[in-house]
């Protein structure tokens, strides 16, 4: 994997921050981030110095601060979560989402009964998703691209005494000398590689 690669992992192409869709320029790094995840890669000029720096300049320094000061160990063997089927497709991997007939994608209805009218009831026909799945058709089902099968990605993967979602730690289990260092009080899991470091968010306790 490359360094591009690897650090597009790291951001949220959807999100409406800019700061999280998009590799910044931040005194010697260039960081990727978005709400969960960082990582910090040695500061390279094509990308551009952040707008929105100052509102996140506090907890940057925090974390790269907390990566100096952690004591850091190689990352332990990850049992990969087993994949599941895709809910969405049954597992064919064919569905197609199509908007409901019955509240005409509002997912709520109205009810009328020889007294009364009731407003904004739950649409049963679509469970208040105003949209059902067909599941006879052609078409590559989106949520497991076609496979039939889902990577549990919020499946929490324990390390020492954290857990963290499996989707975050596929991250950057594949990186070659990945350290990691796990700070409780926090909740966030520290890494480092070469030159490389970052963090994520753990799972928290309910
Ligand atoms: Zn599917
Ligand atoms: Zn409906």
């Amino acid at each position: 994997m490359n360094i591009e690669e690897l650090i597009t992992q790291f951001l949220d192409p959807n999100h409406y921050i800019e700061f999280y869709k998009v590799p910044h320029n931040f005194k010697d790094y260039t960081i990727a981030n978005d709400a969960y995840t960082i990582i910090f890669i040695p500061r390279d000029e094509k990308y551009k110095e952040s707008k929105e720096k100052t509102r996140f300049e506090n907890t940057i320094n925090e974390i790269l601060n907390d990566i100096e000061i952690s004591k850091f160990k190689p990352l332990p063997k990850i049992n990969i979560p087993e994949q599941i089927i895709c809910t969405y497709c049954d597992g064919s991997g064919k569905s197609k989402f199509q908007k409901c007939h019955e509240c005409n994608g509002e997912g709520i209805v109205d009810a009328n009964t020889d007294y009364n009218t009731y407003y904004d009831l739950n649409c049963k026909t679509c469970n208040g998703k105003g949209e059902i799945i067909l599941r006879v058709t052609e078409e590559k089902c989106k949520t497991c691209n076609g496979i039939g099968k889902i990577e549990p990605g919020d499946f929490p993967i324990r390390i020492e005494n954290m857990y963290v979602k499996f989707k975050f730690i596929k991250k950057i289990m594949n990186i070659d000398n990945i350290e990691i260092s796990t700070n409780m009080k926090k909740n966030i899991l520290f890494f480092k590689a070469k030159d490389i470091k970052g963090a994520m968010m753990g799972i928290l306790k309910t």
